[in-house]
């Protein structure tokens, strides 16, 4: 690990991360991702300076130049979370970069790929509610076809085995069952579809274990904002219906597991400790 390339591979990340700003802002708006980017209240379209990940917000105190209206904290926060999001990803294949560096390429392309798509689903499942179908079944079709490409972190056209091959199919069917039986108040049926391509991505055993492990997270935060709620906001009745959607957990999780390569055994050795 190289603390150059970290920074490089941040500031990589931070102009990718405007791009997803881009995506999330006119997906489904009826704008295409062409044209030139501006401001919402006075029109002013953006100059490259106004355009630079972060620091524009930074220095520009998170106002438009032209007509001071304020700029919201999303822009500023994808970019950077981008940006620690490829720095771990530097950090999880650097090991290739200078032994196999078309691999390296390959491998940080692709899952640069699915987590840029996993973030995006993140936000728009926290500002509208919902996870689109376009987004999960993208996603669901790019693991698909990198369950027969990838093994561990090599790159072998090969048939997945046993399990593995149907856990797309297998995660997400209880959790459909739970959308059936609950018409659609316990869960989405967007995080059913978000687990195909989870299961297909992780395979049965570490699929298992983001699902846990988002349920877990989930859990400690609402806990954690429902007191916060109930303290500071003075509001009598904080009930679990304050819809939390679960998109974001179910990424952070496929997040952790693939980092720190969780499986469900590694989960079972902890808790048996
Ligand atoms: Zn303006």
């Amino acid at each position: 690990m190289n603390t150059a390339l970290m920074i490089i591979f941040f500031l990589f990340g931070t102009i990718i991360g405007s791009f997803l700003n881009v995506v999330i802002l006119r997906y489904r708006s009826g704008r295409t991702l062409q044209g030139r980017s501006m401001c919402f209240s006075c029109g002013k379209t953006l100059t490259w300076f106004e355009l630079v990940p972060i620091g524009s917000f930074v220095t520009q105190k998170g106002k438009c130049a032209g007509c001071g209206t304020h700029i919201s904290w999303q822009y500023p926060i994808i970019e950077a979370v981008t940006g620690f999001l490829f720095v771990a990803l530097y950090i999880r294949f650097a090991y290739l970069l200078t032994q196999i560096p078309l691999l390296f390429a390959v491998l940080f392309g692709y899952y640069g790929f699915i987590f840029c798509l996993l973030l995006v689903m993140s936000v728009y499942d926290l500002k509208h509610k919902i996870l689109p179908d376009g987004m999960t079944m993208l996603f669901a079709s790019v693991a698909l076809i990198g369950m027969f490409l990838f093994k561990g972190d090599a790159l072998i056209l090969h048939i997945p085995s046993g399990w593995d091959c149907v856990a797309g199919l297998l995660l997400p069917a209880p959790f459909s069952l739970l959308w059936l039986v609950s018409k659609g108040k316990w869960m989405g049926l967007g995080d059913a579809k978000l687990m195909i391509g989870i299961g297909f991505m992780l395979g049965l055993s570490a699929g298992t274990a983001a699902i846990l492990l988002s349920f877990w997270i989930g859990a400690g935060v609402s806990i954690l904002g429902i007191l916060g709620l109930a303290l500071f906001a003075k509001q009598k009745a904080v009930s679990l219906k304050t819809a939390i959607p679960f998109g974001p957990f179910l990424a952070f999780g496929t997040l952790l597991v693939f980092l720190f390569s969780v499986n469900i055994e590694s989960i079972t050795q902890f808790f048996a400790r």
